[in-house]
């Protein structure tokens, strides 16, 4: 149910399907749920509504449409900072060379899904059709991946001269071999593959989607909030102590030098050859 105190947004819906679940789900069907900074911002503040919200244990995050998410909305990728709240504490976005737009990509992509994957409470992608690339970073933030059998996952912008998405936690949910394959390839794995490699947590029929990621939802919004609280930051700190969120930075470092790279030698941050390359395996 959607009553007249839940927030309203362009580009995401916040309602509370279940008892104690609260679910977000992207609408921006016709443009594949593509990622501009809008949607991002209107995504960190339904995070924030459904965190701070006593009874939503659970988390979902959804999408409408075919695909979940086709990833960075590559049309929009210098918008005015101005027109978005600073959530973290990086600043300079408008400096020339490469401070102000790794800045900008500090603050709006692994800023934001850093803050995401930490949230206090159990969190579910439920996840159908296509992720690519920035669809990653939606998805491997959250806690469990429930995804259809038709769901495909890939990150394929190495063709574009950089290492991979921005949020570089590759290796930690796939496993490094199958890192390698994916970001060299550029190829997608099917949802059986990610089950194998334990990069989900479920795969159901597409019919059949929705109300098995609720049903899980539900089931767990049914134990203490706490417990549940200490559990994830228990399992997170593992992954942390695995040296996680400094592989991470140091990713997003080398990120920036292909971009770097990019703009010194094609006036562009990404290599504009590559569009055409994905294109063609697409
Ligand atoms: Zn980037």
């Amino acid at each position: 149910m959607t009553d007249s105190t839940t927030p309203t947004w362009e580009r995401v819906r916040l309602d509370h399907p279940e008892d104690g679940v609260a679910r977000i789900t992207l609408t921006r069907a016709e443009a594949a749920n593509a990622q501009d900074y809008s949607m991002l911002a209107q995504l960190n503040e339904a995070f924030d509504v459904a965190a701070q919200d006593e009874n939503s244990r659970v988390i979902v995050l959804a999408a409408e449409g075919k695909h979940f998410s086709s990833g960075h909305d590559t049309t929009a990728l210098n918008p005015d900072m101005n027109d978005f709240p600073t959530i973290g504490t990086q600043c300079h976005f408008d400096a020339e060379g490469a401070e102000g737009y790794m800045a900008r990509e500090a603050e709006m992509y692994v800023g934001l899904c850093w803050r995401w994957r930490n949230i206090p409470k159990p969190t579910i992608a439920q996840v159908q059709g296509k992720v690519i690339a920035g669809g990653l970073m939606l998805v491997w933030p959250m806690d469990m991946i429930v995804c259809s059998q038709d769901a495909t996952f890939s990150d394929p912008v190495v063709a574009f001269g950089v290492n991979g998405h921005e949020y570089f936690t590759h290796p930690f949910e796939v496993g490094a071999r199958l890192a390698k394959d994916m970001l060299f390839t550029g190829r997608s794995i099917s949802a059986e593959e990610a089950l194998r490699a334990g990069m989900v947590s479920r795969v159901v029929p597409r019919d059949d989607l929705e109300a098995e990621t609720l049903a899980l939802a539900a089931h767990i919004a049914k134990r203490p909030m706490f417990g549940l609280t200490l559990a994830k930051q228990s399992v997170n700190n593992s992954l942390d102590a695995m040296g996680m969120y400094t592989a991470m930075q140091s990713a997003f470092g080398l990120h920036h030098v292909g971009h770097n790279h990019n703009l010194r030698l094609y006036d562009s941050l990404i290599n504009p050859a590559g569009l055409q390359v994905i294109r063609d395996e697409a």
